[in-house]
């Protein structure tokens, strides 16, 4: 990992206290996997316990559970460990979950994993998602430069809405069309510059004012723009005044000049091959899933280690 994608990994441990940032840095440092990284939380909150509850240092041992010290807060009299009050504290299973970290970072698909870790199918369902969370809204802020912007269609589904245990979803993608209707796909904006800054975002539509809400907060006032010559990019480009070439896709130009959108598009193609592992992914988790490879693509393949801070709370800021 290099200096910046360690800061920003840092950058994301606001909520938990010094003691526990610093065992993970140290770990992440060291590269150790998960389970040792978590001894190591826990060996280093041992030296300075705080309440993850109230903040109190006034505590007590309790008791050991699941390998974790147990702690008695003499302030709010709860009990807590090194991982309370951070999202991993809700993960029961221990073990379970740090197979589970470990199943992620392979990309193994629900079921493989719920039976890789020995855990019930919706476990492993929820598991994920709370894994994802944090990696759905860690976007770019800003895209500047030659900024490449376009949209892909990724198929609706309800899979995963209605039950999950013991029967094939009821509605697992649509069958292929030819159109790309609004009731069938989603469409995905996708906006990238080339230092591979990236913002993608679903939309409820395809109007130019949806696409300006979108872009306007994060694309850079003299950044030039490139897209396919989709009408809503030109508007938005006058709108805000932005250099924009317009390549005509319809007549199938790719390039003019060195522009072009090669760039965002092959971040779609790495998107959508990636995507086909999972089988149709639910609609309604389509931003974890994005947030998801926007994280592998910033960060490289990804360590349990950096699965399981990517579930630590995020700094308020
Ligand atoms: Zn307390």
């Amino acid at each position: 990992m290099d200096g910046k994608g360690f800061q920003a990994l840092v950058a994301q441990l606001g909520d938990l206290s010094t003691v526990q940032r610093e065992a993970l840095i140290a770990a992440l440092k060291r590269k150790l996997p998960v389970d040792e990284a978590v001894e190591l939380i826990d060996t280093r909150f041992c030296a300075d316990p705080t309440c993850g509850h109230c903040g109190s240092r006034d505590v007590r041992g309790w008791s050991s559970q699941s390998g974790l010290k147990r702690y008695r807060c003499k302030d709010c009299a709860k009990t807590f460990n090194a991982l309370t009050g951070t999202p991993l504290a809700q993960l029961h299973r221990r073990d379970a979950w740090l197979a589970y970290a470990q199943a992620v970072a392979d990309g193994l698909s629900l079921r493989k994993a719920a039976k890789h870790c020995g855990i019930a199918l919706d476990t492993a369902f929820r598991w994920r998602h709370r894994f994802l969370t944090t990696a759905k809204d860690v976007k770019a802020k800003a895209v500047k430069g030659i900024v490449e912007a376009d949209e892909t269609f990724i198929r609706k589904s309800a899979k995963g809405s209605k039950r999950l245990v013991g029967r094939a979803p009821r509605k697992r993608g649509t069958p292929a069309k030819s159109g790309l209707s609004s009731d069938d796909y989603a469409p995905v904006l996708i906006v990238r510059d080339r230092h591979g800054a990236t913002l993608d975002h679903m939309l409820p539509d395809l109007e130019a004012p949806t696409f300006a809400r979108v872009m306007k907060p994060v694309v850079a006032h003299d950044a030039l723009l490139v897209s396919d010559g989709r009408g809503a990019y030109g508007q938005f480009a006058d709108h805000e005044g932005l250099l924009h070439i317009a390549l005509n896709a319809s007549k199938g130009e790719r390039t003019y000049g060195s522009y072009h959108i090669q760039n965002v598009n092959a971040y779609i193609s790495r998107l959508k091959d990636w995507l086909r592992r999972f089988k149709g992914v639910a609609t309604h988790y389509l931003p974890s899933y994005l947030g998801w490879r926007r994280m592998i693509e910033r960060e490289g393949d990804l360590t349990p280690a950096r699965i399981v801070m990517q579930a630590m709370p995020q700094a308020s800021t």
